[in-house]
């Protein structure tokens, strides 16, 4: 039985933010298909997945038709892009197609990426393609499942329009769900045009969104910055810990939810490299793997100029008290890291010689072929004194095996039940991240054989990163050797 998706629209940005974007609507487009719904996320949303799963659902999911109550809208934005500032960046292939009330009480924005042009979309098509549409979906997926914050896919769909890239690709819409996607870069936008009044207006909606216990107090932009600081410091130590790089941590890239959003050029790292990078047009490093908590810094001081006009009448005294604020960020994020470090080694307890401790640990990882992500998930094994299953993942283990008795040590002070400790770090220590060679595999045969049992498989993995099952193991393996250094692209 065909029924129509329904959708329960509230939507505070259009109500609420009037010169903050543009009203406009998603392309027509010839063949509206789709070809991987997120049933668990629509029913959190409160949407019916099976109402959705038809022509009138791919329209939809399209942005070719807009659903009954939807304010489609085009966000405005500006942003530094690889430390540049462009004033007018905005949804440049994207509409906000309006915002629910998911299952929890939480407001979620639902965002349709590749609806077409818009005008932001300056010299670009305002497509998006299958490839990094299916990408972005499986990554998000990951991401979520491995307990970090992150925007999530809804759907993707294919829009049966060729679309000019290197050659010509199917084209496809992403239908994304986020906390919201205020970004620094909004801040940014208003900020400077000199709109100072434009900025605290946004100021106060991001408050009652996301930070509403500050509403009304004194001090809350200042309240307000704190709270963006530090759910960046945290986001970015879990990305650590599960060696993701986001390639293009630009300031229109960074969420002011504390969401990690936009997966273009972004990969796990194999080994332990703090110079990984992966996208082919980050030459000189800036967004490499271990750049990351430098660079959220970076972006956070953006975000607090933006605010310094509103934190004090005094404007030296409003930066003193920005910088106070943004000289924080090393402390929270390196505590949040140490706390993660901990927990992956099967610590429970705090010790001051414990950066030291591991600090030796990723010094003994660095340089070393050592994968990551199978290093600490074997490391239990090397409790009960089978090291060769942790040292053998080493080119040279010299570093390592003097490193594991000054572990072990450390781990018989604190005295916890072995299984416990065992079990714990089997919590915090996936088995399954999404393979750069995985994720590929996966892609190409959707794209060019329209084949979606290898991204399906892919997915259904991933969903449950920290449950080793048997049958799996190809996917819990590091890239045979043939697979080469890997390279994303972004902007497709
Ligand atoms: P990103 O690098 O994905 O964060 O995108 C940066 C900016 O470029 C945003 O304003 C996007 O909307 C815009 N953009 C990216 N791809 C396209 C495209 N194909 N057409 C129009 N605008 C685009
Ligand atoms: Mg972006
Ligand atoms: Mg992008």
């Amino acid at each position: 039985t065909h029924h129509t998706p329904d959708f329960t629209f509230d939507n505070s940005y259009a109500r609420e933010l009037d010169g903050f974007y543009v009203p406009w609507e998603g392309d027509k487009v010839p063949e509206p298909r789709i070809v991987l719904l997120n049933a668990e996320l629509a029913e959190a949303l409160n949407l019916d997945a099976d109402a959705l799963d038809s022509d009138e659902g791919a329209a939809i999911l399209a942005g070719a038709r807009a659903p009954d109550g939807a304010e489609t809208l085009a966000q405005a934005y500006a942003g530094h892009q690889f430390g540049g500032f462009s004033p007018r960046l905005g949804d440049g292939r994207a509409i906000l197609l309006g915002e629910v009330i998911d299952r929890d009480g939480n407001r979620r924005d639902l965002h349709l990426k590749g609806s077409g042009r818009t005008p932001f979309s300056r010299g670009g098509d305002g497509k998006a393609v299958l490839g990094p549409v299916l990408r972005e979906f499986v990554i998000g997926e990951a991401m979520h499942a491995l307990g970090i914050p992150t925007t999530r896919a809804l759907s993707a769909v294919t829009t049966g329009e060729t679309v000019w890239r290197e050659s010509a690709k199917p084209g496809a819409v992403l239908a994304r769900v986020a906390a919201s996607h205020l970004r620094v870069g909004t801040f940014q936008f208003f900020a400077a045009r000199g709109e100072r009044d434009r900025v605290r207006q946004l100021a106060e909606y991001a408050i009652a969104r996301h930070d509403p216990a500050l509403a009304g107090t004194d001090d809350r932009y200042l309240g307000f910055l704190r709270a963006v600081i530090r759910r960046q410091a945290a986001l970015i130590a879990q990305w650590m810990h599960v060696g993701f790089v986001h390639g293009v941590m630009n300031t229109d890239n960074m969420t002011i939810s504390g969401e990690t959003i936009d997966y273009g050029p972004c990969a796990f790292i194999d080994t332990f490299d703090a110079k990984a990078v992966f996208s082919s047009i980050d030459h000189g490093g800036r967004y490499a793997y271990g750049k990351q908590p430098v660079i959220a810094q970076w972006n956070l001081a953006r975000l607090a100029e933006t605010l310094v006009p509103l934190l004090h009448e005094d404007q030296e005294e409003a930066v003193r008290l920005a910088t106070e604020e943004l000289e924080e960020f090393p402390e929270i994020y390196s505590a949040q890291w140490l706390d993660g470090a901990r927990a992956k080694i099967g610590l429970t307890e705090g010790d001051d010689s414990d950066i030291g401790f591991v600090n030796a640990l990723y010094a003994a990882m660095s340089g070393q072929s050592v994968d990551h992500t199978l290093f600490f998930r074997h490391l239990p094994d090397a409790i009960a004194g089978d090291e060769t299953v942790v040292t053998d993942l080493f080119d040279d283990a010299s570093a390592i095996r003097e490193w594991l008795p000054h572990w072990r040590e450390r781990l018989a002070r604190e005295g916890r039940d072995p299984a416990d400790r065992r079990s714990a770090m089997a919590a915090v220590n996936p088995i399954y991240i999404p393979r750069n060679h995985k994720v590929e595999e996966a892609l190409t045969a959707a794209e060019t054989e329209g084949d979606m049992g290898p991204i399906t498989r892919l997915l259904e993995v991933l969903r449950a990163p920290y449950q080793e099952r048997a049958g799996l193991e190809d996917y819990a393996r590091p890239a045979p050797r043939d697979f080469g250094p890997y390279k994303t692209y972004c902007g497709t």
